[in-house]
Order: C-alpha cells, then sequence, then structure tokens
C-alpha cells in the first residue's frame, strides 16, 4: 500500500490542487502559438494542467488561468466547451474502469 509508484505530479492551474499527472488534463501551447488538448501527454510545448472538473474548468475560462500559464493568446468559448466534453468523457471511463476493478471476473454471486 505504501509502495505507490512515483509519478508525475501536476498542479491544477484553477484550484492549485496537485494531482498525479494521470488524472489531470493537459493543455498545450504547440509550437506555433496554438493551443489543444494532449491526450497523451506528449506533445511538445508549454503545458498547463486542469482537473477533469466543470468546476476548474469554469474557473480557469473566467480568470484566463489558461493564457496566463501558457502565454498563449486567448482561448476560445468552443476550446473550453470541448475540454468540458473531454472531461466528462474522462470522469466516464474513470466510473467505469473502478466499476470493473471492483468486480472482478463473472460478477455473479459477489457481495457488495
Ligand atoms: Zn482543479
Amino acid at each position: 500500500m505504501m509502495k505507490a509508484k512515483r509519478q508525475p505530479i501536476r498542479t491544477c492551474v484553477a484550484c492549485r490542487n496537485t494531482d498525479q499527472k494521470r488524472k489531470l488534463m493537459r493543455i498545450v501551447r504547440l509550437p506555433d502559438g496554438s493551443v489543444t488538448f494532449d491526450a497523451k501527454g506528449k506533445l511538445n510545448g508549454r503545458g498547463a494542467y486542469l482537473c477533469t472538473t466543470a468546476q476548474c474548468i469554469t474557473v480557469a475560462e473566467k480568470q484566463k488561468r489558461l493564457e496566463r500559464s501558457l502565454k498563449s493568446a486567448p482561448i476560445t468559448k468552443e476550446f473550453f466547451n470541448l475540454v468540458l466534453q473531454i472531461a466528462e468523457q474522462i470522469e466516464l471511463d474513470d466510473a467505469e474502469r473502478s466499476t470493473k476493478i471492483a468486480a472482478p471476473g463473472s460478477g455473479i454471486g459477489d457481495s457488495v
């Protein structure tokens, strides 16, 4: 239990909470100046991290946290809408995964 693998810890630009990189979305400013969502966390460029919560995404949008962190041009509403959709999908995938982990095998006869 104590021997968790060391993983990169990142800070959400909105709430300043830290989390394992896996649980934060990486937004990156590419060398050409455009800003995009980095699904794999491997794109070159300046990165900023956001929780997968609507609250943090909204704070980032309203307070221009991503623009400040990335030193980018203003980010469009459409981009934030896309990020919101991605966040929802990540949360859904996560819920599905933990359900599977909680009920391995057939699941028949497992008590809750
Ligand atoms: Zn956050």
